[in-house]
């Protein structure tokens, strides 16, 4: 045995209990006809970077940094352009890395399977809560983000999001630098035994957020106060359905909060705030005939907010959204968790 001579950090991380126990699967709506009963639409949306936000590109660039010193750092995603004859680069953050973030707050809310688990980690997900496999009976994250079980079963989720540009002289990329970080789950042992209760994973690891830790690792981020516009698409959902993908954004008007995404999570880095321009609604082809009637356009703060506040109590009545879990995730994820100084010692 070694001697414990490390002085404990505090974690970074609160871990929240997986919602409400019960998992509840149901036939997805599908795809092969806009019902007119359901909603279908898109929501217009800025993200607000409260802390360095890196989504890592996989490559290396050579960064010079004010003092004139040359740095290797982690790259940023990137898309290219053609506009006015040039090749433009501009920051983005996927779409995909957008849609797992959110997902992840999907499952943290609502009774919904717990779909990314590998290895070690997958013994230690409570029973019930195993990933769907079957297209006929899908838990709320699977209906709305999308599965791919065994053989030919596959879905295709009803809410896509499209890459986030970076709104031209509203930010930049910047040098972080972070300390190392290292995966939890990193040895063949299984998860350590801290998430642990007989065994069984305790919840769903949510990290707080903080002001970014400084250290060796050098990384190109987009900086605080960018501002990046997305939209995001829906597909035949439920009032309730909505009002869980709104929740999940921090957007229920008694529960805002800082989603986290991208690296460092650890580390402070990652949070962001999410503002909404309008939310479009597709109009009701069985009412306007098959090219489908105008789209209505909710914006303005109190319309968006009046709105908000139905969908979002409506996933609380439903069953969509546990109301524990949401106020442990608000609680853990408020803006003033900012304030919070940056954690220190081993992750
Ligand atoms: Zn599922």
């Amino acid at each position: 045995m070694t001697p414990q001579t490390e002085t404990p950090v505090e974690k970074p991380y609160v871990l929240v209990d997986f919602a409400a126990g019960q998992l509840k699967r149901a036939e997805p709506v599908g795809h092969n006809a806009i019902d007119g009963r359901k909603l279908t639409g898109e929501v217009e949306l800025y993200l607000i970077v409260r802390t360095p936000l890196q989504v890592a590109s996989g490559s290396l660039d050579v960064v010079k940094t004010a003092q004139g010193e040359e740095v290797i750092a982690q790259g940023s995603s990137i898309a290219r352009y053609k506009a006015e004859g040039t090749a433009q680069r501009m920051p983005i953050v996927p779409g995909s890395s957008l849609k797992g973030a959110l997902r992840s707050l999907v499952e943290t809310l609502s009774p919904s399977c717990v779909a990314v688990s590998s290895g070690a980690t997958r013994f230690a997900i409570p029973r019930p809560l195993g990933r769907c496999t079957r297209i006929d009976s899908l838990c709320p994250a699977c209906r709305l983000f999308g599965m791919s079980g065994a053989g030919h079963d596959n879905y295709l989720g009803q809410v896509s999001i499209v890459d986030a540009q970076l709104i031209p002289g509203q930010g930049g990329l910047v040098l972080v630098r972070i300390p190392l970080l290292w995966a939890p789950a990193r040895g063949r042992g299984g998860l350590p035994g801290r998430y642990l209760k007989s065994q069984v994973a305790r919840g769903r690891k949510v990290y707080l957020p903080s002001q970014p830790a400084a250290g060796p690792d050098a990384r190109l981020a987009l900086k605080t106060g960018s501002v990046l516009k997305t939209s995001l698409h829906f597909e035949n959902l439920s009032p309730a359905e909505l009002g869980l993908v709104i929740t999940a954004l921090g957007l229920h008007p008694q529960h805002r909060f800082l989603p986290k995404i991208g690296a460092g999570k650890p580390v402070g880095l990652g949070s962001i705030e999410v503002a909404v321009m309008a939310v479009r609604l597709r109009g009701n082809i069985t009412q306007t005939g098959r090219l489908g009637g105008p789209a209505v356009r909710y914006s303005g703060d109190d319309v968006l907010k009046s709105r908000f506040q139905t969908w979002a109590e409506a996933a609380i009545q439903e069953g969509l959204v546990a109301p524990q879990a949401l106020t442990a995730v608000t609680d853990a994820l408020k803006s003033d968790n900012l304030k919070r100084p940056p954690m220190e010692g081993v992750y």
